[in-house]
């Protein structure tokens, strides 16, 4: 992007004076991504009974809270869209990650999820769409409603579409290393990276502007 560009989008979405937002990727970073037999692959979870949360979300959630951040949950779920889901099955696993996050006590502000994939075979999620991630649509979308400020904002995610997406929208991004996606993350060049959410909560609170 260039600086004009940059400036644009600054005026467009306003103001620098608002809170931080902490964007959160979901699989890969509170919860486990799964390995599929089908495809050898790892990826969401598809059931609520392979809903797996890594240690220490809790705690994370907490401290990003405490340090004055919104939060906000952004996904990329295109199952349903490549014939492997059902949206009930996707929905059910939604469900499930908000009731847990709420039952802890640290529940979260706003949940996006994109559906769509641009090579899927489902009608009607098989397109091409611009929430989902790299798309900035959701980081916009939630930075109108919440007032955020870019410039005090941030993203964490497990994949290479999570840092390209924090880089195109002007936030500050974190890369966490969870195994199971090391070959996702091609060669994106994220601000810090972090084995956990809570590696990244202290990388956060060393960096607030
Ligand atoms: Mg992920
Ligand atoms: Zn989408």
């Amino acid at each position: 992007m260039g600086i004009n560009e940059k400036k644009a989008r600054f005026k467009m979405i306003g103001s620098n004076n608002g809170r931080g937002g902490i964007f959160l990727d979901r699989d890969g970073v509170i919860n486990r991504n799964i390995l599929n037999p089908q495809t050898g692959e790892f990826e969401s979870p598809a059931a609520v009974g392979n809903l797996s949360f890594f240690p220490g979300v809790a705690e994370a959630l907490r401290g990003m809270r405490s340090l004055g951040f919104f939060l906000i949950l952004i996904s990329n779920q295109p199952s349903h869209a490549k014939g492997k889901a059902t949206m009930a099955e996707l929905d059910a696993v939604g469900d499930a990650v908000k009731r847990t996050l709420d039952d802890w006590g640290v529940p979260l502000d706003g949940y996006y999820y994109c559906y769509h994939h641009p090579k899927g075979i489902t009608p009607g999620f098989s397109k091409h769409c611009e929430c989902r991630k790299p798309g900035t649509l959701f980081v916009d979308e939630a930075c109108r409603r919440f007032e955020l400020s870019i410039g005090r904002s941030w993203i964490i995610g497990d994949r290479e579409t999570d840092i390209l997406c924090g880089k195109a929208a002007g936030l500050k991004t974190i890369l966490i290393l969870d195994p199971t996606s090391a070959d996702r993350r091609g060669d994106t060049d994220p601000d810090y990276s972090a084995p956990t959410l809570l590696d990244a909560v202290d990388i956060i609170r060393r960096n607030i502007v």
